[in-house]
């Protein structure tokens, strides 16, 4: 398998492979088909949610490289092509991590010469070209109105952060059950009309009915395949909420969804996550489609049976704490599909669903995807990355020999324990952080982990093999948080991302507070993490956790915007010109991100699916082109 087979900007493409297929059943084969086909639907709604113009600038791209009888070996060809990569890799014209727009580093002419003139087309070139129109996707900066500086398309262009902020305010105090709150906003795009604010909702019939009547076409298809009854169910009421854009009823089939745990292939589909929307009501589509892997799994159960004992033992104050953990359900899957925001740069571990009462009430599933974690390792094996920033061979050899088995446990922890622990105290809005509600909850789930990898209940439970292999985890956690992370931002950028804000501030909180357990140091190759007490540092980890989890129970805005905003945002730029620096010269692609396989299904004469075959010989082009010409709708 050619694991590096296509590399451009800042991005390698990784190949997954889909281990065990073979041993489904044809009926689970069949159901993985049509839910695959349903997570490829929804493509352009996340294009869409992106940015207002990115479906029109796609097209107009897919045309140019397609039909270009110029020199397509000239330079403006190929950096035309690059950019042309990067769009599609972000769903849109801005950077999928840094969310600045990309810069064409081929001249306007060039795009111009391509566009009949008087066409709408010729509008979308200062989009593409001029800096100041639509510099970001989503703007974090403390201060601006975020609604008017971010280019994503969750609201009008005109409505203001205020606005939007009061009208959300008004729907949450009229809610009819304020102890079970629907996610209010987030299926919807908030408009003006005859100066009202109104919700555009996303519905079949609605906006984006076009590509959500063919998700629920697959849906639909996928029905009679299901494995019990339960999964039944969950599909027709997840068909039920895409018909009627009627948040209860997304409510209901996350319940449904949460508690159906006895099939085999499992599934997300929908309005999911809310990082793309700078006040985190709205959510971008996802699709995606798993299996158990069954002995992997087994690793994942472990912590679900003792997920009340990991609650009781937790250092943050008892009142924060959950009398009753319940339903963490923790499997290990092959994905089969990734669409919309899952792809092609995917997450690993994903807990859902995000609804605080629902979680509290009926729990929720926890998967990490074996798959995925197993490309990124080939891909990562002795590039000489470690080799550069580890401190000495010691901390190598114990990075080698652990780190990536503790990476997958640590994501377990993060997923399965972390994000379900812990509860608001009577009375607390659940989004009383705004802003700086993602980063909280990412660093209060990645403490939970941090804190119990040391714990010798990991050896007891058989989950580490001995008292030191934690250390592989606490090195590279502090060596990514304070110094290699920084090679995914552009210099003279901050930190905005969610996950990273929460690892910088992390390890700069434990840096500031704990100089007696680690320091930078200057070695021979630059500026290292070293680390002289790993004991302190479980201690530290454990006091950040109970003040994280504070301010998630008491839901102080203020204590969590001063933690952000000291330790999770600036850059320090002479040490991140440094660090830049050294990666350059390793030649490494910082992101990531993955083609999917080509799944084809042979049907009868009758209609009836009879096999379904799979390949891995698509090349990222190619992938791109064919979901752009066979499943575009809007
Ligand atoms: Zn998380």
């Amino acid at each position: 398998m050619n694991y590096s087979d296509e590399r451009f900007a800042d991005i390698q493409m990784l190949r997954y492979r889909v281990a065990d297929f073979e041993k489904l059943t044809l009926r689970q084969q069949t159901l993985v088909y049509h839910l695959s086909e349903a997570a490829l639907w929804g493509r352009d709604i996340l294009w869409d949610q992106n940015g207002r113009f990115n479906l029109r600038i796609r097209r107009l791209l897919e045309r140019v490289y397609l039909c270009y009888d110029g020199d397509r070996t000239s330079d403006a060809f190929r950096a035309f092509t690059v950019y042309l990569k990067r769009v599609w890799f972000s769903n849109g014209i801005h950077h999928h991590y840094g969310c600045q727009k990309f810069q064409p580093a081929f001249p306007e002419e060039f795009l111009r010469s391509q566009i009949p003139s008087g066409s709408d087309e010729e509008e979308l070139l200062p989009v593409i070209f001029d800096p100041e129109i639509e510099p970001k996707r989503l703007n974090q900066n403390e201060g601006d109105d975020l609604l008017l500086t971010s280019s994503c398309n969750y609201y009008a262009p005109d409505i203001t952060q205020t606005e939007a902020e009061q009208f959300y305010a008004r729907q949450k105090a009229q809610a009819p059950d304020p102890h079970h709150p629907v996610m209010y906003g987030m299926n919807s795009t908030l408009v003006r009309r005859d100066g009202q604010l109104y919700e555009d909702v996303w519905r079949s019939g609605g906006r984006y009915g076009a590509a959500i009547d063919h998700i629920i076409a697959e849906l639909e298809a996928a029905i009679p395949f299901a494995e019990n009854e339960r999964q039944q169910k969950v599909i027709r009421r997840l068909i039920d909420f895409y018909r009627t854009g009627d948040l209860r009823m997304f409510d209901e089939y996350t319940i449904l969804w949460v508690n159906e745990t006895e099939g085999e292939v499992d599934f997300t589909n929908g309005f999911t996550e809310v990082y793309g929307d700078p006040l985190g009501l709205k959510a971008s589509w996802e699709g995606y489609v798993n299996f158990t892997d069954r002995e992997a799994t087994h690793r994942a159960e472990t912590l679900g049976r003792y997920a009340q004992w990991f609650e009781d033992h937790s250092p943050v104050d008892k009142r924060f704490r959950k009398r009753e953990v319940r339903g963490v359900s923790a499997r290990v899957v092959n994905a089969t599909i990734l669409g919309g925001d899952l792809y092609p740069s995917s997450a690993i571990g994903i807990n859902l669903p995000n609804s605080n009462w629902v979680r509290a009430e009926h729990g929720s599933k926890s998967v990490t995807i074996g798959n995925l974690t197993h490309a990124y390792d080939e891909a990562a094996r002795g590039n000489g990355f470690r080799e550069e920033f580890v401190i000495d061979k010691e901390t190598l050899d114990l990075m080698n020999r652990y780190a990536l088995y503790c990476d997958d446990l640590h994501t377990d922890l993060h997923e399965c324990l972390g994000h379900g622990s812990g509860q608001l105290l009577p009375g607390v809005d659940p989004d009383s952080l705004k802003a700086y509600g993602s980063t909280i909850e990412e660093a209060r789930a990645d403490l939970f982990g941090l804190y119990y990898m040391a714990d010798e209940k990991m050896v007891e439970l058989g989950l580490l093999p001995n008292a030191e292999a934690y250390k592989a985890q606490y090195y590279g956690y502090l060596m990514n948080g304070l110094l290699t992370q920084l090679v995914r931002i552009e210099e003279g950028h901050q930190i905005e991302e969610a996950h990273m804000r929460n690892r910088a501030l992390i390890a700069r909180w434990t840096l500031a507070h704990y100089p007696q357990a680690v320091q930078l140091e200057k070695v021979s190759q630059g500026t290292a993490v070293r680390v002289t007490d790993y004991d302190a540092l479980r201690g530290a980890f454990g006091t950040l956790l109970a003040e994280v989890q504070r301010i998630k129970s008491e839901g102080d805005y203020e204590a969590a915007r001063l933690l952000v905003e000291t330790y999770g945002v600036a850059v320090d730029p002479e040490l991140h010109r440094e660090v830049l620096e050294r990666y350059r010269r390793l030649d490494l692609a910082p992101y990531k991100g993955f083609i999917n396989p080509r799944y084809t299904a042979k049907r009868n004469a009758q209609g009836e699916i009879v096999s379904i075959n799979i390949s891995y010989d698509e090349s990222y082009d190619e992938q791109m082109l064919r979901y752009s010409r066979d499943y575009s709708t809007l």
